[in-house]
C-alpha cells in the first residue's frame, strides 16, 4: 500500500506561536504534560516538556507523620551545673535543676 501523505520536504507552515513562515520540516511538535497538543512551532519557540506541570499525573505516597511519637531523648539532663569563673580564680558556681537555681 503506498503511503498516504506526501513527503512534504518542500512544503512551508507557520510557527503557530510567532507566525512566521519556515519550512515544513524545521517545525516541531509541542508537547505538554505529556500529551501532543498538535502546535507546530520553530526552534525558538519549542521548549520540552516541563516536568513540574506534571504534578498529580504519578502516584506519591510520601507520608511526614509518626503513628504514636515519643521524645527525642528520654534521658535528658534534670539538673546543671554553671561555672562562673573571673580572670583568675573560680567565682561562683550555680546549680539549676528544675524550677530551682542554686547559688554556690
Ligand atoms: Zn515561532
Amino acid at each position: 500500500m503506498a503511503n498516504r501523505f506526501a513527503s512534504g520536504k518542500h512544503a512551508i507552515a507557520i510557527c503557530d506561536i510567532c507566525g512566521w513562515t519556515f519550512k515544513r520540516k524545521e517545525l516541531r511538535e509541542l508537547v505538554i504534560k505529556t500529551k501532543n497538543i498538535n502546535i507546530l512551532v520553530c526552534a525558538q519557540d519549542w521548549s520540552p516538556d516541563q516536568p513540574q506541570l506534571q504534578l498529580g499525573m504519578y502516584p506519591v505516597d510520601d507520608p511526614q507523620a509518626l503513628r504514636n511519637p515519643r521524645p527525642d531523648s528520654p534521658s535528658y539532663p534534670t539538673s546543671r551545673e554553671l561555672w562562673i569563673q573571673s580572670t583568675s580564680s573560680v567565682y561562683a558556681v550555680v546549680q539549676v535543676s528544675r524550677g530551682t537555681v542554686t547559688l554556690t
